[in-house]
Order: C-alpha cells, then structure tokens, then sequence
C-alpha cells in the first residue's frame, strides 16, 4: 500500500528532480559584469611556455635584432620565459584566478568547429554553436543570436552591452545591423561619446595611420578607444578583440607576435586596474580570456593555422572575478570547447544562455565557484 496521496508523491518526484534536470543550477554570484577579451591567434604553446628558442632567428621568425628579442623574452626556464611574455597572465591572473589549455599537463581546451580559423572560432566563441554554415571569413551576416545580443535584449543589460574588435569582419561576426549592437571595429573610428581633444586625436591618429592590414587596426588604437569607453559608459558586458597576435605570425614576424602578445597582457592589466579602482565594477567584475584558433607547430607551420594544420584546434582559457576559485594553472581538467564560452560568459551574470539555446555548449562550471 502506498502511504502518499498521488498528488503529494508527483510533488516529491519534482522536487527531488527538479535541481538536476531542466535548466542548469546556479549558485549565487557575485559577478555583475563581464568583460571578455580575445586576442586572435595566440598559440597555447607561447602561453604556457613563453617564447620558442627555434623561431627566435632570422631564418624561422624573420626576427631583426635577435639579441634585442632574446633580452626581451628568452629565460631558461618555461616558467620564467612565460612570466617575460605575459606577466600580468602569470603573476596576476594565473594567482587569483585560473589558465586552462596547458595540454602537456592534462588540460585540453578545443576549438570543435573543425576549421581552426577566426570566423568560425569567433561565432563558436559568442553564438556557441559551431555552425558548418559558417566556412569563410566573407563579410556575410552571421545567422546565429550571439551572447552579447541575447544579453542585450534582456532589460538588465540593455544599452550596457558593447564591443570592440580589431577586425572588420566583427559587425557581420556579430551582426550589428540586425541587433543595433554598438561595436566599434578594423578602421573605424575608435573614439566614442562626445568629442573632447583625446578623443578627436584618436579619430584622427586612426585616420591618418598607415595601415599594415586593411581590414585589422592596431590593437593601441582599438584598445584606447575600448578604455575611454568602458571608463566612461561603463558596460556591464564588455568584449576586446585583439587582433595583431594572428596577423604579424602570419607575416612571419615571431618578434612581432611576440610584442604583441606582451602588449595585450599589459591592457589586461591596464584594464584590470580600471576595473579594480571603480566602485561599479570592483571586487564584481569577471574576466574572461582565450582565442579563437591555436597555430601549428613546426617552424614554419607556426605560422599558420586552418583545417589542415596539426595542433591549431588547441586553445586556452584564462579566468579571473570573485567567482572563480584561485586554483592557477590547471592540470588534468575535463575537456573544455569553445562552444562553452557563450554560456559561461552568460552564467557569471546568472543567466542561462543553454537553456535558451540548447544546442549551444554548456557552461565551463569547473572555473566558477560550487
Ligand atoms: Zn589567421
């Protein structure tokens, strides 16, 4: 005989059901914002073991002052080669938060789209979907919902939302044109807000600048933009796309890559330190960092990156905010894609972008708190 009345035993099936079916659970947070960064193209192997001996020379990296460059990022040890090359990375985050992708340590972090290259890793990153349609890096709109525009749409974070990218593919990327997303990207002015003598200059340093790449901006003047910005407007969901790290590997330029990687660590600090010294976005503000291909891995194959170069799905993550625990390099994890990025980038805010999409990996719940 069964002691419960039918409908009190449906009740106990759902509450004892309820927490680990259906949509994630999420604990309380003490995020408020996100800021995201990316910065294309940056082997997992620099990140972790800081500048390679083979490709510090005229012949591999068409490096001009080898000394000048060894004085720079060589160290004997990997430890120390990448603290030289990102310091902010090793000494801050890598301290207070947690860097995942170093594969010679059990820690894998993939792009899973099969293609390895930036379109499709930057609509995996924000769409979290890997999405065959998506097969070039051509100016078509993208025909996925991205975080940043489904955050947008929510009253919490309307208006407070933005983006600014290297790269002029990005407004397609994110489809700005449907979304009214303000992103700034590739050689637009980078200045936004009522113009003041800064801001003229910047627009004007972006105008009268040569451009080595027509379609990818410094990363100086799409950061200094980017920093106004975020001071000014303070967004509570911020994305920099960095772009120079993929352009000057495929130029050959080790030394440059190298110097670009270095300055992009110091805006992370930069901007750690803005973060950290307004009461809107201190002690409750997450960033997240990682980037949309890895490379190959020979000495000339470093240079490239694509379906059919070995090792360039390999990528890396790096996480630091009150919500995620101070565990540094991470060895031995589960296997983390791309894909979850959208996802966690919306679960640090309590949102739950899986369950909206369900296609779209789940959140990485290994660098949030239990
Ligand atoms: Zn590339």
């Amino acid at each position: 005989m069964n002691p419960f009345p039918r409908m009190l035993q449906a009740l106990l099936v759902f509450v004892v059901l309820a927490p680990v079916c259906g949509a994630e659970a999420f604990a309380p947070l003490k995020t408020r914002n996100v800021v995201l960064i990316t910065t294309d193209g940056l082997r997992w192997e620099e990140v972790f073991g800081g500048a390679e001996a083979a490709l510090m020379n005229r012949e591999h990296g068409d490096v001009q002052n080898t000394n000048a460059l060894r004085e720079t990022f060589w160290r004997e040890t990997p430890e120390a080669r990448r603290q030289a090359l990102m310091p902010f990375l090793w000494s801050v985050i890598a301290k207070e938060g947690q860097i995942l992708g170093n594969k010679s340590r059990g820690s894998v972090v993939k792009v899973s789209n099969g293609l390895n290259f930036s379109y499709p890793g930057y609509n995996e990153i924000l769409a979290g979907i890997p999405d065959p349609r998506i097969d070039s890096n051509d100016k078509k709109p993208n025909p996925n919902v991205n975080v940043l525009a489904w955050l947008n749409e929510k009253p919490a974070f309307k208006g407070r939302v933005a983006a600014f990218c290297a790269w002029d593919v990005f407004p397609y990327i994110l489809n700005r044109e449907q979304n009214g997303l303000l992103v700034r990207a590739g050689w637009e002015p980078m200045a936004v807000g009522r113009p003041n003598p800064q801001r003229e200059l910047l627009n004007q340093l972006v105008e009268e600048t040569t451009p080595m790449w027509e379609g990818v901006i410094y990363d100086s003047l799409m950061f200094r933009g980017a920093l106004d910005y975020f001071k000014e407007s303070k967004p509570r969901v911020f994305y920099l796309a960095f772009g120079e790290t993929d352009d000057w590997a495929h130029e050959g330029r080790y030394d440059h890559y190298l110097r670009a990687a270095r300055r992009v660590d110091g805006y992370l600090k930069l901007l750690w330190e803005t973060v950290q010294s307004m009461p809107e976005y201190r002690d409750t503000t997450t960033f997240l960092v990682t980037t949309d291909h890895g490379r190959g891995n020979g000495k000339d194959e470093w240079k490239d990156h694509g379906k059919k170069i070995n090792g360039s799905e390999y990528i890396w993550l790096a996480a630091m905010g009150p919500d995620t625990p101070a565990l540094g390099e991470r060895t031995n994890t589960e296997l983390l894609t791309q894909s979850q990025v959208a996802a966690t980038v919306a679960a640090f805010l309590g949102e739950d972008y899986h369950a909206a999409f369900p296609r779209a990996g789940g959140s990485a719940r290994e660098i949030m708190s239990k």
